[in-house]
Parts: structure tokens; sequence; C-alpha cells
């Protein structure tokens, strides 16, 4: 299966200010000596060679990551802001795929905005959408959010067929992919999904307070959690913030690096990043990650930041 970011930032879509882009211009232009300008190989060595928080961002939509099965079945997880990319890229490739089955962890504005803007797919007759939450109550929470005076129009103008389907405790299945869910820590709690197909796994876990309970080495979170190809995991906060920020639902950095060493999991990717933090910022908390994670025993998985655009294949 392959999976790709379209959105990362937590909380609210977080664009590059004009501030941060001009520094950013300057602090290029005065790395730049005549010798990078020499010629186009030189030019471009010198951009591979810039850090990444100054050639890239790791972008300022919200929630929304594609998986693709092996057998091209679409799976999207949330829609925030990431999804009207998504959409478009949909749209240039016009790759015959019909049906689309979108799984929401919860219904916070992050992660819930882009559904109108998922164009033209939900405008599109002959596109079935089909919705999943462990939500009693999803046909209404995805309606309300639509309603005046909060929006222009309601969901009633898309022309896909949609379905809302209630999840049941055994997941569902969808060709060879099966996914599975299980509910965790945040403020009006959360879903983190696996997929799972071919011997390969992952799961995406945004919103999730990881607590002592999660650790515990109980059937249902072995099941759920040892072993996993990739862990896609909240990690907002810094040491400090997560304990100035008990019970606000995330988790720290470091936390999510012993939770990972302690399931076994192979690459674990730093997700919902926090608004307030530049791409430096964020990138420096990688390399934080990173040195905590070089000193911990079980050290032999990988850490890397989920970043707007990055494709992964399980
Ligand atoms: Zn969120
Ligand atoms: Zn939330």
């Amino acid at each position: 299966m392959k999976v790709k970011f379209w959105g990362t930032r937590g909380s609210i879509p977080t664009p590059i200010t004009a501030e941060q882009l001009k520094s950013r211009i300057a602090a290029i232009v005065m790395r730049i000596k005549a010798s990078d300008l020499k010629s186009p190989e030189t030019r471009e060595a010198f951009l591979a060679d810039l850090p990444p928080y100054l050639f890239g961002t790791v972008g300022g939509n919200t929630t929304c990551i594609e998986i693709r099965t092996s057998e091209n079945r679409l799976i999207i997880i949330d829609t925030g802001s990431g999804i009207r990319e998504l959409g478009a890229s949909l749209a240039r490739k016009n790759d015959g795929i019909r049906e689309f089955h979108i799984f929401f962890t919860h219904f916070h504005w992050d992660h819930l905005q882009g559904l109108p803007f998922f164009i033209p797919i939900v405008y599109k007759k002959g596109n079935t959408l089909f919705f999943y939450s462990p939500r009693e109550n999803l046909e209404e929470v995805l309606r309300n959010q639509m309603k005046h005076p909060y929006f222009p129009v309601g969901m009633e103008v898309f022309n896909a067929d949609l379905r809302f389907m209630r999840l049941k405790n055994s997941g569902v299945k969808l060709g060879k992919a099966h996914i599975a869910w299980k509910e965790m820590k945040h403020p009006g709690k959360c879903v983190a999904y696996k997929i799972s197909e071919d011997n390969k796994s992952m799961i995406f876990a945004t919103d999730s307070e990881i607590t002592t309970a999660d650790f515990k080495r109980t059937e249902g979170n072995r099941r759920f959690f040892a072993g996993t190809d990739l862990l896609i995991l909240d990690s907002q906060y810094t040491l400090g913030e997560a304990i100035e920020k008990y019970d606000w639902g995330h988790t720290s950095y470091s936390m999510a690096i012993d939770f990972a060493a302690e399931w076994g999991i192979k690459t674990l990717a730093l997700f919902h990043h926090e608004p307030l933090y530049d791409d430096r910022k964020i990138y420096g908390i990688l390399n934080s990650a990173e040195w905590y994670r070089a000193r911990i025993e079980n050290k032999k998985f990988k850490v890397i930041l989920a970043v707007e655009g990055l494709e992964l294949e399980l």
C-alpha cells in the first residue's frame, strides 16, 4: 500500500507568512557564493544542499492522508484543508476511481473543514463517497457543519452518492485490506485507524494523548500496536508543553519515541504539527526526537517527519 500526506498541520491551517518568506529568501541569498551560480549543475547542487526548513516546508494544511491499497482502492483519513489539493490531484490524474472511502478520526474543525472543497469529487454524479466512523449520528454531524450561517450551501448540493457507514467493533474490509479502529484519549475522544494488507500495516493516530494505558501489555493493545510497519502519531508537543498541557489531548515527541520503542514499530512519523511553530522549529523537533531515539533501548526504528506531499510505500 502507498500513503501520501496532504495535510499534516494541527489545529488550524497555517500558511507561511510574508515575514517568514522574506527572512527565508534573505537566509538563502546570504549563503550563495559566486561558484554556486556557475552552471545549472552548481545551482542544483546549491539548492539540494540547503536545509529542508529553507528549501521546503512541512506545509500548512490540516489533516488529510491518502492510502492506496495494492488493488488501487482509495482510502482517505480525515477531510482537513489538505483534501482540496487531493481533489485537484485526482482531477488531474483522472484515473477512473469512482469510490472514495473516507474515515473520520473525530470531528474537530481541523479534520472536517475541507470536505466542501473536495472538488470536483463531491460534486460529480456517478461518484460514491462512503463516510466511516463509529459515531451513531455521523450523517447529522457532517450535515450540520454545512448549515446556515456557517456555510453558504448544504450537503444537498453534493451530486455524488453519499453513504454513511457506522463502524462495528470488527472494523471493515475493503478488498484485501482490513481497517481496524481503536478509541484514543482526546477531548471528545478520537479514533486511531490501523490498515493491514499483504502482511504490511500502518496506524494513523492523530489527536491522541498517549497514556500509560496505551503502554499496557493487554491483548487489545498488542493486537493493535505491536510490530506495525508505519505509525503516524500525534507529536504536537515538546516535553515541557506536554507537562504544561496535560489533558489537552496531544502527545510529546519524546513520548512518541518511547511508545514506538515499546511496541516495536518500524517507522514512526511525527504528525499534527503545532501551528505556532515554523518549519525550522519543526525540523528541530525531528532532530531532538532523533537524538532521543539514538539513546534509548530498542532504538532500531526510523523517525521521520510527516510533511505535505511525502509519499511512503509499505
Ligand atoms: Zn487536530
Ligand atoms: Zn482534535
